[in-house]
């Protein structure tokens, strides 16, 4: 026996998602983004979702070289490129593209003799301040990569740091096309954020992320009325039962006072398993399909859900904490974050479980 927890993925919607993104970009190729192991779904697991995606953006060279190794010959790229010699090798010999945002790597670039061509991304800071070259300097960098005999200057990116909002896209757009047309090169511009809102943002190559993962990259609004499809399930048996009289506590703080006679289920999921402990009494679950709410304080390995108006239910009722009939974002917000953190942050006790091939 396995403790009753499992995070389903769904691996139909992943395909589902990822159209959606190519629709809107017809003419872009549309790398799906699968750092952070996938954001969380296991990022082989959404290679094998997405057998018609165009390639794949990721910052882990182990998993683009095993991605490689099982035979994939899409295109891979290294958002963050490569952090030594050692890498910036292994991005030669396996055909992986890579970005290019610093002095440090530029150096390394120039003084590393390579056994094969590389791709090069030029990658520009236009205002978010992470990574990349300002716009005022891009056009050496662009000399000095394409003076290197091995490198190929094949595109020139940046990221947004609020396509998502009111401010938009237009500040670091006006920084980056100068340069883009000086430079004439491909260009990729686009997370899910302005691919969903900004058409000018559908350039030669798009970088979906969140999207892919069915969850809405603006406050207020979710992935389902994006017309995304959610592809992880949360879910957890209800392992035990209480029935509780009014002025009862539950939990941790006894931060929950029943109110009038109760029933309620104790769930097998805590937040060592990726369950939030800050979201208050009251935030959305499903149990057996049917519409309820937490009570009190989640635990480590469990929490408690209301089940007063559910008589049927009980032990081994399926409760789902977010995914299919709960946002994500919903629940996101409950904790005050965002469906991002709270899908990579499942842990790795939790069994992922692939549904709807
Ligand atoms: C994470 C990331 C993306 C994808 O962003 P989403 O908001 O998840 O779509 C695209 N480009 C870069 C450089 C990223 O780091």
């Amino acid at each position: 026996m396995t403790r009753p927890i499992q995070a389903r993925i769904h691996m139909d919607a992943l395909a589902h998602n990822y159209s959606v993104a190519k629709q809107l970009a017809p003419r872009s190729q549309a790398l799906a983004v699968i750092k952070a192991d996938g954001y969380g779904h296991g990022y082989a697991r959404v290679v094998r979702a997405l057998p018609h995606a165009d390639g794949f953006a990721m910052l882990n060279l182990e998993n683009a070289i095993a991605l490689r190794e099982s035979g994939e010959i899409r295109p891979l790229m290294m958002l963050e490129g490569f952090f030594d010699r050692e890498e910036l090798l292994a991005c030669a010999e396996h055909d992986i593209w890579t970005s290019v945002h610093s002095e440090h790597q530029l150096a390394l670039l120039e003084s590393t003799p390579l056994p094969r061509p590389l791709s090069v991304w030029l990658k520009l800071n236009t205002g978010m301040n992470r990574l990349g070259f300002r716009p005022e300097a891009a056009l050496a960098m662009a000399q000095r990569l394409r003076a290197l005999p091995q490198v190929r200057l094949s595109a020139l990116m940046t990221h947004f740091a609020t396509a998502d909002d009111e401010r938009g896209i237009a500040g670091q757009m006006a920084r980056f096309q100068p340069v883009a047309a000086e430079l004439g090169l491909p260009v990729s511009v686009a997370n899910s954020a302005a691919i969903l809102r900004h058409d000018s943002a559908r350039a030669e190559f798009i970088r979906p992320g969140i999207m892919l993962y069915g969850c809405s990259p603006f406050a207020g609004e979710t992935g389902e009325q994006l017309g995304l499809r959610p592809t992880m399930t949360l879910e957890a048996d209800i392992i035990g039962v209480q029935t509780l009289q009014a002025g009862d506590e539950v939990g941790y703080g006894a931060r929950f006072t029943a109110p009038g006679p109760m029933r309620i289920g104790v769930v097998a999921c805590g937040y060592a398993d990726g369950y939030p402990r800050i979201v208050p009494s009251g935030t959305p679950v499903r149990v057996d399909g049917q519409a309820s709410g937490t009570v009190g304080r989640v635990s480590m390995d469990m929490l408690a859900v209301d089940l007063t108006h559910l008589p049927a239910a009980g032990i081994g009722s399926k409760v789902v904490l977010w995914g299919e009939g709960v946002a994500i974002e919903t629940v996101a917000d409950a904790a005050g974050t965002i469906g991002y953190e709270l899908m990579c942050a499942v842990a790795p006790r939790v069994p992922l479980v692939e549904v709807g091939i």
